[in-house]
């Protein structure tokens, strides 16, 4: 496995890697979400390049990125034992030169839900993966359906832009109670973290509805809110049901849909979502 800190020496070493080449995108302190995106990108490629960098850009003034935990000598253990080839870990520098100024902006899609409660968040994630992907020139790229946002806003600028690779979006992984696995669970509470699982229990909640027969919209956010609502330290920022590919709030649901919603525990915003597969 090499690391490579430079945007040159990342080039040179990716030269002399023969075959498919799939890239995993992180801003690292891995966890075994990541790791499942690693060991997917393993199974359907060649060789695995995993990028570390924790992206100024996307964080808005008050979201931690100076905070933001980090461990790359742990990281990098992990990645060798998955077999990765190459690590990319450059610092800030190396990615936003002086004079930066050039962006990408996913339109209508990146401006609802995440886009809507942390503005710029994506023109910040568009960027830096579209920089990722020319440096890596990957033929796969592996995202995590947790941020299920995320997806779709890569998915459509890699189609907007003609980009030559697939992209890939990998089911969540949970913890035993089905707390979705993020790094900023390390900053709850042991109290908050019990309260965390509201998340989950609230959309399975949802899906139970719906697998019973429930259709309307607003009755499985009503489902989803009285759920929160009963969890004290828990404060709801926003649920949705919108078609999965438009990212567009339905009132039925008769297609695929993305339940998803943001919740704060004490000082943590947490995410997460499910998918109804429409009828
Ligand atoms: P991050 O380091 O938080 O930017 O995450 C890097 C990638 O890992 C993103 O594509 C995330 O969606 C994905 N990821 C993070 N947590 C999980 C999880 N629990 N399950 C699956 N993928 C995840």
């Amino acid at each position: 496995m090499k690391l490579l800190e430079s945007v040159v020496e990342f080039r040179r070493a990716r030269a002399e890697v023969p075959g498919s080449l799939g890239l995993v995108p992180t801003m690292g302190f891995l966890h075994r979400g990541h790791m499942a995106l690693v060991k997917r990108a393993r199974e359907e490629n060649d060789s695995v390049a995993v990028s570390i960098f924790i992206n100024p850009t996307q964080f808005g003034p008050s979201e931690g990125y100076q905070t933001y935990p980090r461990d790359l000598r742990r990281d990098l253990e992990l990645l060798k034992a998955e077999g990765v080839k190459l690590v990319f870990a450059p610092p800030p520098e190396e990615i936003y030169l002086p004079g930066f100024d050039t962006w990408v902006e996913v339109g209508a899609l990146a401006e609802r839900l995440e886009g809507a409660s942390r503005p710029d968040h994506f023109r910040g994630v568009a960027t830096v993966v579209m920089k990722l992907f020319n440096i890596v020139r990957p033929d796969r790229a592996y995202f995590g359906q947790k941020d299920a946002q995320q997806v779709r806003v890569i998915e459509k600028m890699v189609a907007d832009l003609d980009l030559c690779l697939e992209v890939v979006a990998v089911a969540t992984v949970r913890e035993p109670d089905g707390l979705a696995i993020s790094s900023r669970n390390t900053h709850l509470s042991p109290e908050e973290r019990k309260a965390a699982t509201v998340l989950w229990s609230s959309l399975s909640a949802a899906r139970d509805r719906w697998a019973q027969g429930e259709a309307r919209a607003r009755i499985l956010k009503k489902v989803i809110v009285s759920t929160i609502d009963k969890e004290p330290l828990a404060r709801l920022d926003y649920v949705s049901t919108a078609d999965s590919k438009s990212l567009e709030e339905v009132d039925t649901i008769d297609r695929p849909t993305l339940v998803s919603l943001a919740v704060w525990i004490g000082k943590t915003r947490l995410i997460d979502n499910v998918t109804l597969a429409g009828r």
